[in-house]
This record gives C-alpha cells, sequence and structure tokens, in this order.
C-alpha cells in the first residue's frame, strides 16, 4: 500500500501517477482543516520570466507545460464524469501579453527579456518567444492557463475510478498517521505550506538541508470575475497589465465566462519560528484589493464592487529561490516499511510541475 497526503494538486498528480499500473492500493489522506492552496490558485502556467532567468526547473517547466495537453487529454477520455468539451474550455495554450503603462517600462523589461536567437534556439524553445509588439506591449509565445478546479476535480475523479481511496485525517497527530499506515510500504507527503509544521510535530531529527532553507511565507488571493462583456484578447491566455507602481501589476487569466485575475499577495513573517506563518497585514491586503479595483476601472474600463466578486484566498511556502524540493526523508517508524518522499515547495508554479511531479516521486520511490 502506498500513502499520499495531500489533495492539492501535487498529492493528486502523484496518486495519479502512480495509481496508472494499478498494481498498489493507493490510499490519499487530507485533512479537512487545511484547505489545499491549489484551490485559491489562478493556475497560469507562465514561463515567460525563465526565458531570461537561470532558473534551476526551467526544463522541468517546459517539459510540463509541453505534456499538458496529451497528459489532460488522456484523464478526459479515461473519465466518466468529464468531456473533452468541457477540457476546450479549461486549458488555453496561446500567447501571453505585458501591457505597459509606459514606453519606458516596456523599454526596460524589453532589454531585460530580448534574446539572441541562438540563446532561444539551445533552449529548445519557438523563435518567436519574446516579440515587442507597438511601443508598449511584450508579447510571449508560449504560456497557458489551467483551469485549477477543473484539473483538481478531474484527477480526483480518475482516481476514484482506478481504486484510489480517499480518506480525512490529520497526519500531523503521529497516532492518527500510523492508524492509516498499517501496511504501507511507502509514505509521500504533498502537504504543501503545512509540511515544515508536519516535520516539526514529528520531531523528525533529520531534515534535507533544502527544506531548511530561508522560508519564504507569503498570502494570496486570485479574484474570479465574470464581466458582461469583457474578453481576454484573442489568442492570449495570460494578459499582465505592469505600471510603475508595484502596486498594480495585475494578471488575467482564462478564458470566455472563466476569467481569473491574480493580484494580490503579501509576504508574511515565520511566526516566531513556529513554522506557520503570521496573519497577513490585512491593511495591504486592502490596500491592493483596492488598487486593483481602481487598475481594472482606470485600464480596462472596468467597474467591480470590492466585494461582490469571488477571492480565493491561499498560503504559500518556498524554499528560498527553490520551487520544489522532493526528497526522501530519513525515519524511524516502525509502521512503516518503505521510503518517507516529501513533494513540497511549490509556492509559485505548482499547476507548471503537475505532470512531472509524479515520475519525480516515482523515480525517489525507486531509488
Ligand atoms: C493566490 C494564489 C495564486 C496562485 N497562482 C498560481 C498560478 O497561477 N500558477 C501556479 O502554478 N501556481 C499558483 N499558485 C501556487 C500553487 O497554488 C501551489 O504551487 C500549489 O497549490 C501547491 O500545491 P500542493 O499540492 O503542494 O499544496 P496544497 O494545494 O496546499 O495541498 C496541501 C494538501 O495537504 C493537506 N494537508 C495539510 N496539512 C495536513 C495535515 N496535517 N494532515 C492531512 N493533510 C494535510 C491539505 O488538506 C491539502 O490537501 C498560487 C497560489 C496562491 C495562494
Amino acid at each position: 500500500m502506498i500513502v499520499v497526503v495531500g489533495k492539492g494538486i501535487f498529492g493528486l498528480s502523484v496518486a495519479e501517477f502512480l495509481s496508472r499500473q494499478r498494481q498498489n492500493k493507493i490510499v490519499v489522506l487530507a485533512s479537512d482543516e487545511h484547505v489545499p492552496a491549489s484551490r485559491a490558485a489562478a493556475a497560469n502556467l507562465s514561463t515567460k520570466s525563465q526565458v531570461f532567468a537561470r532558473d534551476p526547473h526551467f526544463e522541468l517547466k517546459i517539459s510540463g507545460k509541453k505534456n499538458y495537453p496529451e497528459w489532460l487529454k488522456s484523464l478526459c477520455h479515461e473519465s466518466a464524469a468529464f468531456s473533452l468539451g468541457e477540457l476546450k474550455s479549461s486549458f488555453v495554450s496561446s500567447r501571453g501579453r505585458d501591457l505597459f503603462s509606459s514606453v519606458e517600462l516596456a523599454d526596460r523589461q524589453w532589454n531585460r527579456v530580448v534574446q539572441p536567437k541562438s540563446e532561444i534556439s539551445a533552449r529548445g524553445l519557438p523563435e518567436q518567444s519574446v516579440v515587442r509588439v507597438g511601443s508598449q506591449e511584450i508579447e510571449y509565445g508560449d504560456e497557458a492557463w489551467v483551469d485549477a478546479s477543473f484539473l483538481l476535480n478531474l484527477l480526483e475523479s480518475v482516481c476514484r475510478s482506478r481504486g484510489v481511496e480517499f480518506r480525512i485525517c490529520d497526519i500531523a497527530n503521529l497516532a492518527n498517521l500510523e492508524a492509516e499506515c498499517v501496511d504501507a510500504q511507502s509514505l509521500i507527503l504533498c502537504t504543501g505550506s503545512q509540511t515544515p509544521r508536519i516535520l516539526q510535530a514529528w520531531n523528525l531529527s533529520e531534515l534535507p538541508p533544502s527544506l531548511g532553507k530561508s522560508q519564504r511565507w507569503s498570502y494570496g488571493g486570485t479574484l474570479a470575475i465574470d464581466i458582461p462583456g469583457w474578453q481576454m484578447p484573442d489568442g492570449i491566455s495570460l494578459l499582465e497589465y505592469v505600471s510603475a507602481e508595484a502596486l498594480e501589476k495585475v494578471t488575467f487569466s482564462g478564458t470566455h465566462g472563466k476569467l481569473y485575475c491574480s493580484s494580490v499577495s503579501v509576504s508574511c513573517a515565520d511566526k516566531h519560528h513556529q513554522n506557520q506563518p503570521a496573519e497577513p497585514d490585512f491593511f495591504k491586503i486592502e490596500a491592493q484589493q483596492r488598487s486593483l479595483i481602481s487598475t481594472l476601472h482606470k485600464i480596462f474600463k472596468i467597474k467591480l464592487d470590492l466585494h461582490e466578486h469571488h477571492w480565493r484566498w491561499g498560503v504559500r511556502l518556498g524554499y528560498g529561490h527553490r520551487e520544489l524540493v522532493v526528497e526522501a526523508l530519513p525515519h524511524t517508524f516502525s509502521f512503516l516499511k518503505g521510503p518517507l518522499v516529501v513533494a513540497a515547495g511549490a509556492h509559485k508554479s505548482g499547476f507548471l510541475f503537475a505532470p512531472e511531479i509524479g515520475s519525480l516521486v516515482g523515480q525517489k520511490l525507486q531509488a
């Protein structure tokens, strides 16, 4: 039996990968107290900033993005509950556009992102990866978006149809974990920002250095908006408006009838080294919300009431500049016969890693 903890994008993607062969019994445990951050994500599959940055996960993200269409198609084929028709409105792969409030800002960004052709092809990217369009716009050739709820529900439905069991359990309490892990060969922890708190509660003596790197907590919000008569420009799946004032950086994603706007993100400190974030500064959050409303009005002529639309909130945790930690941890649990693997740290791009994370965890289980 393999036990996966977590029903966010990591836990479900790992359970989906491991259940493909139907060789092992798989149980997914999740606490109903901790809502997955994955449910708050706009689920933009954006790699534009990595085109020019030295990102250690660059190849993985690009390969995740490439594999998305086939992965989603095969899941929809397998699921009785989701159709290919629904997929059309739940995954879009097209261009991304940055819109700047001034030519000077656009110039500055262009100088940062423009790449020689040789560099673009050395990275295996399409020639039109970064293009200047007019004086205040830059376009990125290969951006995408997936509907987070659709994907999470699809993954759960496919897992259930393959016999994966789902149970509610708070595993920070070791007695609960032990009761659920009788006969477990492997335990995979996909508990997102709760991971350090859980490991601390278990009193594990040795933690990998990657999990000890400076913890970066943030609290973020995505706004699900439905604006009659307004839609994303044709052929664009991600649209970002950037102005000189840092508060006015707004990203739209999605498609007709499913539009998301992500702009609220406030960092919060570790609560006195207790491995949980301090309360975010609610004044800052409200200031960002108001700024968003005023930007939407000023730039896109969209009139919104702050409280009328649906916000999704979540906590993220990253470790230093790493966005992904997949490690086997030493343990002395007598109830666990095999490895304990942790897959966490995706504070920004968890959805980009989704098609790849199962095989990364699989490699750790076999090592
Ligand atoms: C506002 C916001 C916007 C974002 N936008 C994007 C985006 O556009 N694109 C992108 O790729 N990423 C985005 N992210 C980041 C993305 O949400 C994360 O990378 C991703 O959710 C991490 O998934 P996870 O499965 O590791 O953790 P989570 O989704 O947090 O799942 C953790 C799971 O562990 C379970 N759990 C926790 N503690 C316990 C316990 N004690 N016992 C049992 N179960 C437990 C929880 O119940 C949950 O099921 C965004 C995040 C936020 C907050």
